[in-house]
């Protein structure tokens, strides 16, 4: 079956995205999207754009929005790079800055995708074990490897490291570069971002997926000194020079640029995971302290399996991993506040049976 298939492929183990489901209404808490649809300002701009120019190719430096990025984080556009998703900017970066001999590290529970990317491009890569706490052991992260990659907030433990030691180990690795993907730090931790311009080897990745409710439409980006962008830029323009189409480039402006909409609506999310997070601790829940856009639970009565099949059961849909470490816990996204309290009487109805 696998006859035609290149060898680098043969044994490659891809990403599972979180289910989409087509055959009946769920409550979606399984892939951290935003409840709130994105600003209005986002349809008016997509409107706007003339159905002739979608002849025409689009800037394939999307100049304007990286423009609108630079002004909102106060940096240079030069520091800017846009790409399909940050999916597609991570495993960019990950080729631009990351060389097989040379090992990557990352902790062992993080965003899954991490170690699909090193696969693929053949790297040599260490998945350093958090603390029984999932807190990030930042001594492992001190220097000597060929590349560091810390998701913070971590995904999906919604567990932050302060800036104080992503500075240590920006600090400690002068020769490699440190990757954080910020895809969750909109909702409540410190951005990396202020550290850029005194770390040349700091390459910040974000995302509008989540803080602006646009995962459809495909947009993320990375931040760092022009020097690191430009290294993006060289793998970009030697894959595909147009990731961005028109409508995109619009969209994103536009959410970017919406700033007064964008605190709302996270502040919003932030409110609800608080509030979820007590009711959830009331009913005997371990919840781990969050600054993302999800919660991650568990419960002493049920296994992280009986939880995610009972909630599936009531029309809830939640991530579970079935992982080392992590199987008897549950990643759910915060809705809205009619959500989760539907969420949250699911989970009482599962442990009264
Ligand atoms: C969602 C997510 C991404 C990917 O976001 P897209 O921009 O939708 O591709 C990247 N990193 C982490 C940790 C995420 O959770």
């Amino acid at each position: 079956m696998k006859k035609y298939w290149s060898e680098r492929i043969q044994n490659l183990v891809p990403y599972t995205p979180g289910e989409q489901p087509k055959d009946r209404v769920f409550i979606k808490l399984n892939t951290n999207e935003n409840p709130y649809p994105p600003s209005p300002k986002v349809m008016q701009a997509i409107g706007a754009v003339e159905d002739s120019a979608l002849r025409l190719y689009p800037d394939p430096e999307a100049t304007a929005l990286r423009q609108a990025i630079a002004e909102y984080h106060g940096l240079k556009p030069e520091q800017v790079f846009c790409g399909n998703g940050s999916d597609e900017v991570l495993g960019l970066c990950f080729y631009a800055f990351f060389f097989p001999g040379k090992k990557v590290v990352f902790p062992d529970i993080t965003y899954s995708f991490y170690p699909v990317y090193t696969e693929l491009f053949g790297l040599d890569y260490e998945q350093i074990p958090l603390n029984e706490d999932f807190t990030l052991p930042v001594e492992k992260f001190l220097g000597g490897n060929g590349g560091a990659v810390i998701c913070n907030p971590n995904a999906p433990t919604g567990r932050t490291l302060p800036l104080s030691e992503i500075r240590r180990i920006l600090h400690a690795n002068p020769d490699a570069v440190v990757l954080v993907d910020e895809a969750y730090a909109d909702f409540g931790a410190q951005s990396a971002v202020e550290l850029i311009n005194e770390y040349p080897n700091l390459i910040v990745v974000c995302t509008m997926s989540k803080s602006r409710s646009l995962a459809g439409m495909r947009i993320g980006y990375a931040l760092g000194s022009a020097e690191l962008i430009a290294g993006v830029n060289c793998v970009k323009n030697s894959f595909n020079s147009y990731p961005l189409d028109r409508l995109a480039l619009a969209a994103g402006e536009a959410a970017i640029r919406d700033v007064e909409y964008f605190e709302r609506t996270r502040t919003m999310v932030m409110h609800t995971r608080e509030r979820t997070a007590q009711r959830l601790r009331a009913m005997g829940f371990f919840v781990h302290d969050s600054n993302a856009n999800f919660l991650f639970i568990t419960h002493p009565d049920k296994t992280g399996e009986q939880l995610q099949q009972g909630l599936r059961e009531r029309g809830v849909l939640v991530r579970w991993f079935n992982k080392p470490r992590i199987s008897q816990y549950l990643r759910v996204s915060i809705g809205t506040d009619a959500e989760m309290d539907a969420m949250c009487a699911a989970c009482e109805d599962i442990l009264k049976g």
